[in-house]
């Protein structure tokens, strides 16, 4: 999971780390966790349009009705489980964030990427620690 191709739009951790930086990384992760939680908010609307479309219409449109609907849900289902990795994902790593030595938040560069143990080394700007980040 850790090594999945990602979405454009999500820089992996030491790609983000790198570029962005962790905080920006970061926020851009919770982002877009939150777009991914309004999709699926929209496509539970989408769902109950196609119900309240369904009463009273004719075959035809029932038919149709009721594919949008399987759409709707998949689209739904798949937005819910992005929506929870992304935030979940990005927890977990804040919750590494931190400097053991100086307790500094996020505030590190980026060392090494070891993609085969899932495992970024980083070292805090302030102090100069380096500790693993697990992603
Ligand atoms: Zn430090």
């Amino acid at each position: 999971m850790a090594n999945e191709p990602r979405n454009p739009l999500n820089l992996g951790l030491a790609e983000g780390v790198r570029q962005l930086g962790f905080r920006k990384w970061y926020e851009r992760e919770l982002l877009s966790s939150h777009a991914h939680l309004l999709l699926t908010i929209l496509s539970a609307v989408g769902l109950l349009g196609t119900l309240e479309a369904m009463d009273g219409s004719s075959a035809q449109l029932k038919l149709v009705n009721a594919v949008l609907f399987i759409i709707s849900a998949a689209i739904g289902v798949w937005a819910l489980r992005r929506y929870l990795y992304l935030l979940m994902h990005a927890e977990d790593l804040a919750n590494q964030a931190n400097c053991p030595s100086c307790a500094t938040y996020g505030k590190f560069s980026l060392l090494s990427d070891n993609k085969r143990d899932s495992q970024i080394k980083v070292c805090c700007r302030r102090c100069n620690q380096s500790w693993d980040i697990n992603y």
